[in-house]
């Protein structure tokens, strides 16, 4: 049995159209899978599209608001109309919003948990059926070290990504029956676009998480593919409901 060969497999990666959404869809596509890019910027998702077939991957992109799930369903049924099937879904386009707790609005407390954590509730459903009828799946959640620590400009961030931990959970004993594994991926500090902000708005933060990570650098979206290629593959079939730090040992880190 070949462990880590997705060839013949199909996956969709919300957010694939960059930052560690990408650096994952690369790696799938190195692996073999077919590939659907699903983002909201058409630009983006071209772009995205462009690089994974330098890789000689089947790669379809499609425009999807997350937080929409009239889109969410619309994204997995153009994956399964162009594709024939799904396998793999990794939810993970998310966002940030940072200040103190004091500071937010409802409106933003609401688009952060939507983007993050409802969205990943609203596209497992989708792809739920797609998957029973394949036989089986993988689902991969996006958390972060904010699914175990707190942090003071990230409340409902870090609300969100706790809460993925947990929908991970619930979802790998639901669906174990029909042979979907749910597992979640908890990334360290990355280099991409919205650490880039985060690091314009909190003063330090670069030097800090070169401080306080053992490996002692930032993470680039390349080291996401591992875990990602292990949890879509049948290298993993009897591992579900856990999340893996792919952190260079931040949270190991006393
Ligand atoms: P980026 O900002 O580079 O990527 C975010 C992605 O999410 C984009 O592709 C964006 O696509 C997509 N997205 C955002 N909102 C929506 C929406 N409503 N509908 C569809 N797509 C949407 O950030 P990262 O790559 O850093 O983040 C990816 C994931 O990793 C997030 O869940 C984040 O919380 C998590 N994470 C990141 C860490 C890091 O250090 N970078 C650490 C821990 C977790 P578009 O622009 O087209 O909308």
């Amino acid at each position: 049995m070949r462990l880590f060969d997705l060839t013949g497999r199909v996956a969709v990666v919300t957010g694939g159209n960059g930052g560690i959404g990408l650096g994952m869809a690369r790696g799938l596509a190195a692996a073999g899978a077919t590939i659907v890019v699903a983002g909201r910027n058409r630009e983006k998702n071209a772009a995205a599209i462009a690089e994974l077939k330098k890789l000689d991957s089947t790669a379809l992109a499609v425009e999807v608001d997350v937080t929409d799930q009239r889109s969410c369903g619309e994204m997995v049924a153009a994956a399964v109309e162009r594709f024939g099937r799904l396998d793999i879904l990794i939810n993970n386009a998310g966002t940030n919003i940072r200040k103190q707790p004091e500071e937010y609005t409802l409106e933003e407390w609401h688009t952060v948990l939507e983007t993050n954590l409802t969205s990943a509730f609203t596209c497992s459903r989708a792809a739920y059926p797609e998957m029973c009828k394949s036989g089986g799946g993988k689902i991969i959640n996006i958390g972060s070290m904010f699914s175990i620590f707190g942090g003071a400009f990230a409340v409902p961030y870090a609300s969100s990504k706790g809460g993925i931990v947990q929908l991970t959970k619930g979802l790998a004993v639901a669906w174990a029956k029909d042979n979907i594994q749910v597992n979640a991926i908890l990334p360290g500090w990355i280099d991409t676009e919205l650490t880039r902000r985060a690091r314009e708005q909190v003063q330090g933060l670069h030097d800090d998480v070169l401080r306080r990570t053992p490996a002692g650098r930032w993470g680039v979206i390349e080291d996401m593919a591992g875990a990602a290629v292990f949890l879509a593959g049948r290298g993993s079939d009897f591992v579900t409901g856990t999340a893996i730090p792919v952190d260079g040992g931040f949270a190991a880190m006393g």
